[in-house]
């Protein structure tokens, strides 16, 4: 809700940064006032927008403290530890020490 605010806001700087260009043929200064204008509008952009990466940092941290309860190998149905399960490319893959199979771990919300 808040975001949209500030694009409005973002939006309005931007058409202000325009109109003061435009104006510039009379005034040059309003030349460097319409670039402050457009700054500001892009960072206010900038930082609307950042939110949305944040969440998705937030991944790895549910992976970082394996919650696994129970990791059975597909192959021959032998429980995997931790220990078998490594990170390739940002996917989790079990490597069965029993039989050798590597498969990928789909994690399981645990809440
Ligand atoms: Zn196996």
């Amino acid at each position: 809700m808040i975001r949209w605010i500030l694009y409005a806001i973002a939006v309005l700087l931007i058409g202000l940064g325009f109109l003061y260009f435009m104006a510039s043929y009379y005034e040059p200064m309003r030349l460097i006032i319409g670039s402050v204008f457009l700054v500001t509008a892009f960072l206010i952009i900038f930082f609307a927008r950042e939110k949305k990466p944040k969440e998705i940092v937030r991944e790895p941290q549910i992976l970082g403290p394996l919650k696994i309860k129970e990791i059975r190998c597909p192959n021959c149905g032998a429980i995997l530890d931790a220990d078998s399960i490594h990170l390739h490319e940002g996917v989790p893959i079990a490597k069965c020490k029993y039989c050798g199979k590597s498969f990928g771990v789909t994690e399981e919300p645990t809440w």
